[in-house]
């Protein structure tokens, strides 16, 4: 592993591994109290689960007590069977898992799934090239669920495990570690990508704008994005999505009256040009 991927210090009591594009791995999250040790995301394989553990040892780290997962997507928690302490999700992530332990992961079974239209091709690429071999692929149900949220004390600092939903998951769970302000976010920000063309949807946008203002935390961690977002960056963000979901939202798919619309608007302000591919995902999210 190169030396981007090593485990590094980002908060008084908080830890993050960097994610890795090439095998689809998240970004895995680390916060250390006096009493416990909690581990943001199981990662998509024992291997990547494994090479977590080996770095908290490297540091001096205490052995986790808790593993929380963002969602049921297969990249957050096939690690978790490397893992021999708590499992903590929301109930509908453990509902998923429960339903995934039924499936068959061989590769004939993955393409079928392709097929039918269940799994989409880069999940089933990812998975074969991480996990190569899956015959012994084990899956761990949490042991502790949640529906709205759940606060642990670690010792000198707490997490904040709250559920806040969106396009990308029905049960996307945030991390909020009041005394550092930061927040691993996991997949939340991002679009829908399992139901055909990536879909975002201004309900859920406006929800998770109101829900990240009253949070009010300094720092964010994406689970695919290298670069943590600031407060700022994540209003600016919202802001530019709320605008175009409205726009959307008054003009339907009529994409000429869409970009005519917003040129105009980001000429009046002198700013960026709008993101084509946002503008579709928010038609997309209309059906
Ligand atoms: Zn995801």
């Amino acid at each position: 592993m190169t030396a981007d991927c090593k485990l590094s210090k980002i908060s008084d009591h908080a830890y993050c591994l960097p994610p890795v594009k090439e095998h689809d791995r998240p970004l895995l999250g680390v916060v250390a109290g006096s009493r416990a040790t909690l581990i943001i995301d199981a990662g998509n394989s024992t291997n990547h689960a494994h090479y977590l553990l080996t770095e908290l040892t490297n540091l001096a780290i205490a052995r986790p007590s808790y593993v929380v997962l963002t969602h049921w997507h297969w990249d957050h928690v096939f690690g978790s069977s490397a893992f021999e302490f708590e499992i903590i999700s929301h109930k509908k992530t453990k509902a998923y898992l429960k339903e995934m332990r039924t499936l068959d992961w061989s590769d004939s079974a993955l393409d079928q799934r392709v097929k039918e239209g269940s799994e989409i091709a880069f999940c089933r690429d990812m998975i074969k090239l991480e996990l190569p071999d899956r015959s012994q692929m084990m899956f761990k149900i949490p042991d502790i669920s949640f529906t709205s949220e759940l606060e642990i004390d670690l010792g000198g600092v707490s997490c904040q495990i709250k559920h806040v939903g969106g396009d990308h998951a029905e049960d996307s769970s945030i991390v909020f570690i009041p005394e550092d302000g930061i927040a691993f976010l996991g997949d939340c920000l991002y679009e829908d990508i399992h139901h055909g063309s990536p879909r975002y949807t201004l309900n859920n946008i406006q929800y998770l704008s109101d829900f990240f203002r009253c949070l009010n935390a300094d720092e964010y961690y994406l689970a695919h994005d290298k670069r943590s977002m600031t407060n700022s960056d994540l209003i600016s963000f919202f802001h530019e999505l709320l605008l175009i979901g409205e726009v959307v939202d008054k003009f339907g798919k009529d994409k000429e009256r869409i970009k005519k619309f917003l040129a105009s608007h980001n000429n009046s302000k002198n700013c960026k040009e709008f993101d084509g591919d946002l503008v579709d995902s928010f038609i997309n999210g209309l059906d």
